[in-house]
């Protein structure tokens, strides 16, 4: 037998065992060479995924879910597929590991090693998912109706549109870069928000390098297409000039030596800092090591044009207006909503808003069984001063007219419950009961509080409404979060279990959605990276790297990424990052 034919023997066979029985082989393999693989693929035996759709199926009610991001990702994989009929539309047919995207810029990670094809993930499921590859174009909220189309130009024949009808839609579609309106942006700059992004990113910064060293190119001409301009010092712009940096200092220059000197990087930030969403020890340890490493940051700076040659911006300090030649720009300032999802907003009475707007529940306002979750919608956190006087009504219960501490702290986790706002409040002033608000209008404590004592009470809290960042980790916890009220729709229909309604009778049929802050990390190069922690918790430095790459290592959403990343990592510190321009 040749070694061909036997390898194609092996792998048939292989390929014929469900997931346990390779993780088994592989391990025994990997361990037998002296290496471990852990390959723990829970992928569902194909002979068992033809779960019949029996009749019963087709009254099962039809979830369309558009997106497959963290929110959408994160929806589908908890969802229980039994209960109902769902279908995917999304114009990619795999989710993608935004957090490695600006380590695909350089090389560090290749593109396929952060992404899962949908249908991977929809194949453990049973096969009760579908999924079309289409764009939604329009929802018609009136007809619970959606027109998609097919997007990918080519010449495949037969229809590219179609439409579908929902019971329940799930709109997860993220949101797009925004340039607000700056001319020359969309035409001259490289965005960083999809997988082809990065790939752009990739094979641009090499064509800069081998333009430099042409023969018969001036020392300015070489110096201007080595300079790397970066507009936004938010975590995606200040991550991907960190890992240009080191794609520079530990690869090009040795490949390039005749130009090393002449590399340049700039951070434009119209901020007074860079990461000044982050804890301020974080920003500042950022701009030293950004300092140090030569990477320039102009800070107070807001660029106004950016043609092919040159970035224009105007310094807002003295108002001057100054350009700069460059070599490439990449433009990461933030995020806009998608124009299809406007146009919904339109319809449902929300066209003055900027963002999409739902309750505590995830649920569209303004419409029925929509729900909107990720980067593309906002909660609309109710205010508790709306609804101080239904609160006080409902809580006095003798109608005395008065709340004594007992009837307070009776509805007092409700009111917690519904208006978070008031427990960050109580942290804000450090105050560690409740009943500490029970003051009279000279700060006294009080044992009873009328309904104007009340409102002084709680009149501030409003203020620490705050909204959640447009991150994965606020995406995919609401994912999470909807798939498992969707889980108990109907088992729990008589049974509530969120917090009373103040303003109606009964309780809320599900808890409102809380935000879990985990942390949030920057890296900034050099192995090093700096960490936003629970708790009021920073770290930085050479052991946050580290815990960076085991986090990221750990969030994966296969074995099979896991293992692509590691390897990747692993490949890139042995050999370095590849530079050829494919
Ligand atoms: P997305 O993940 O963007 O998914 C949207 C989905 O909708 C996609 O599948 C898209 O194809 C699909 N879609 C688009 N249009 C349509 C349409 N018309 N019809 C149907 N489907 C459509 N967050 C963190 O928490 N930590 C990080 O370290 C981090 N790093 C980041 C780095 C980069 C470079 C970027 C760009 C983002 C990063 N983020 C990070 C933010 C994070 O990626 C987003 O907050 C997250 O992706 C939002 O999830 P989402 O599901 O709402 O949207
Ligand atoms: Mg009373």
């Amino acid at each position: 037998m040749t070694i061909l034919s036997f390898f194609t023997r092996a792998s048939r066979a292989f390929n014929g065992y469900p997931a346990s029985s390779k993780l088994l082989l592989l391990c025994t393999l990997s361990l037998s060479g002296g290496g471990v693989v852990a390959y723990s693929e829970a992928q569902v035996d194909a002979s068992k995924t033809s779960v019949q759709v029996n009749e019963k199926d087709c009254k099962k009610k039809r979830v369309v879910v558009l997106g497959t991001g963290w929110a959408g990702i994160s929806f589908l994989k908890d969802l229980d597929v039994s209960a109902y009929d769902v279908q995917v539309v999304s114009p990619r047919n795999y989710f993608a590991f935004t957090p490695l995207l600006p380590s695909v810029t350089c090389g560090t990670v290749e593109a396929r090693s952060i992404v899962e094809p949908v249908r991977n993930i929809i194949k453990k499921r049973n096969g009760e998912i579908q999924f079309w590859e289409a764009e939604c174009m329009k929802i018609d909220a009136a007809n619970k109706k959606l027109f998609c189309r097919y997007t990918v130009e080519n010449n495949l024949v037969g229809n590219d549109e179609f439409s579908l009808e929902y019971d329940y839609l799930v709109i997860a579609v993220g949101a797009q870069v925004n340039t607000f309106n700056t001319p020359g942006v969309l035409e001259n700059c490289f965005f960083l928000k999809e997988v082809e992004d990065a790939q752009k990113i990739r094979r641009s910064v090499i064509d800069c390098f081998e333009k430099a060293v042409l023969p018969g190119l001036s020392e300015e001409e070489r110096r201007i297409n080595l300079h790397f301009v970066i507009v936004g010092g938010g975590p995606t712009g200040v991550e991907f000039a960190a890992e240009l940096h080191d794609f520079v200092q530990e690869d090009l220059i040795n490949l390039y030596p005749s130009v090393k000197d002449l590399v340049k990087i700039t951070v434009i930030q119209s901020g007074d800092h860079i990461l000044n969403m982050f804890d301020e020890r974080i920003s500042s340890f950022a701009e030293q090591k950004f300092r140090r490493d030569g990477i320039e940051v102009q800070t107070g700076s807001r660029v106004i044009s950016v043609s092919d040659k040159e970035i224009t911006m105007k310094l807002k300090a003295k108002g001057e207006i100054c350009s700069v030649p460059h070599g490439l720009v990449v433009w990461s300032t933030g995020v806009e909503t998608r124009p299809f999802v406007k146009d919904f907003m339109g319809q449902i009475g929300q066209a003055n808003r900027r963002v999409l707007a739902t309750d505590e529940w995830l649920r569209v306002k303004g419409c029925e069984d929509v729900y909107a979750l990720g980067d593309c919608a906002t909660i609309n956190q109710r205010k508790v001063m709306e609804d101080i006087a239904a609160i006080f009504k409902a809580a006095d219960k003798d109608n005395s007219g008065f709340l004594t501490v007992e009837e307070f702290k009776d509805v007092i986790d409700d009111i917690l419950e519904r208006y978070p706002q008031v427990e960050h409040y109580l942290k804000s002033k450090h105050l560690r009961d409740v009943t500490d608000l029970m003051k009279d209008s000279e700060g006294n404590y009080i044992d009873k509080v009328d309904i104007e004592g009340f409102k002084l009470a709680l009149c501030q809290a409003d203020s620490q409404v705050k909204n959640l960042p447009a991150t994965a980790q606020v995406a995919a916890q609401q994912g999470a979060y909807l798939s498992k009220c969707f889980n108990r729709k109907y088992k729990w229909k008589d049974n509530p279990e969120g917090p009373r309604r103040f303003r109606g009778s009964g309780r809320h049929q599900f808890h409102p959605f809380q935000y879990k802050h985990l942390g949030q990390f920057a890296p900034l190069g050099g192995e090093q990276a700096a960490a936003e922690l629970p708790g009021d918790w920073v770290s930085m430095g050479r052991s946050t790297q580290w815990l960076w790459y085991s986090v990221y290592a750990s969030k994966q959403v296969s074995w099979r990424t896991r293992v692509l990343v590691v390897s990747d990592w692993t490949r890139r510190f042995i050999f370095g990052r590849d530079s050829s321009r494919i």
